[in-house]
């Protein structure tokens, strides 16, 4: 894909701005935008609204925009939302009034979203990298979704029968990063965010 830019101008900043982080529930994406978030403001993490509620530890404003029904109506009404998807039971969705304005600016920004999302974003936002975080096995993700101990089995039933469906859909990505180390998947992000354009 070519940049924005004509025949001899030059580039200014990173010419791709826009990276969308997907993967099954239990991968370990939150981590990683964790990691990102403490250690990278270069980066402009999205925080998304949900109608989910609050896991211990969690933040309104930090890792989501907690939100009812009726806030979240309100939102795809008013057409606030870039994107919005329902998942294992509850509503997510990107504000898009802030990734415009950051991506104005010229900052590179990150969205953490699902399958659904990210395949509104790919149609919506052409120019956008989307890379898939890959589990290094089914055992392996079915441990980290139960270990992490945050949801009831029925809904970790419920995410894992989502999270087939994401898996089948990798190939859908511009690339994966299969999510051993966190440290290397942090690494291997920010090097694909802030590089030029293929
Ligand atoms: P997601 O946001 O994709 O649902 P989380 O970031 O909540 O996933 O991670 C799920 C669980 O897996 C957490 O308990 C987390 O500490 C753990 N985890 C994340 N990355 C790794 C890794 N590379 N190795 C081992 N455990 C990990
Ligand atoms: P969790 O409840 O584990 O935080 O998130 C559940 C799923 O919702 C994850 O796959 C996460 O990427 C996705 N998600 C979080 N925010 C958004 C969003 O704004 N839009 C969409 N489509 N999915 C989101």
């Amino acid at each position: 894909m070519s940049t924005a830019s004509g025949p001899g101008s030059v580039p200014v900043g990173p010419a791709r701005r826009l990276t969308v982080l997907s993967g099954p529930s239990g991968v370990g994406k939150s981590t990683i935008v964790r990691e990102i978030r403490a250690h990278h403001p270069e980066v402009w993490l999205s925080v998304s609204a949900t109608t989910r509620a609050p896991r211990p530890g969690e933040t309104d404003g930090v890792e989501y925009h907690f939100t009812d029904d009726a806030g979240f109506d309100r939102m795809i009404a008013d057409g606030e939302l870039l994107e919005w998807a329902e998942f294992a039971g509850n509503r997510y969705g990107t504000p898009r009034r802030p990734v415009e304005d950051r991506l104005r600016a010229g900052r590179p920004v990150l969205l953490e979203i699902d399958l659904q999302g990210a395949r509104q974003v790919r149609a919506t936002m052409p120019g956008a990298l989307h890379v898939f975080l890959a589990p290094p096995s089914w055992e392996e993700l079915v441990r980290r979704l139960t270990g992490r101990g945050t949801e009831p089995p029925e809904v970790v039933r419920r995410r894992l029968e989502a999270a087939r469906v994401e898996l089948a859909a990798e190939a859908e990505f511009d690339t994966t990063l299969v999510n051993t180390s966190v440290e290397d998947v942090r690494d291997e992000l920010l090097a694909l965010m802030l590089a030029p354009k293929s």
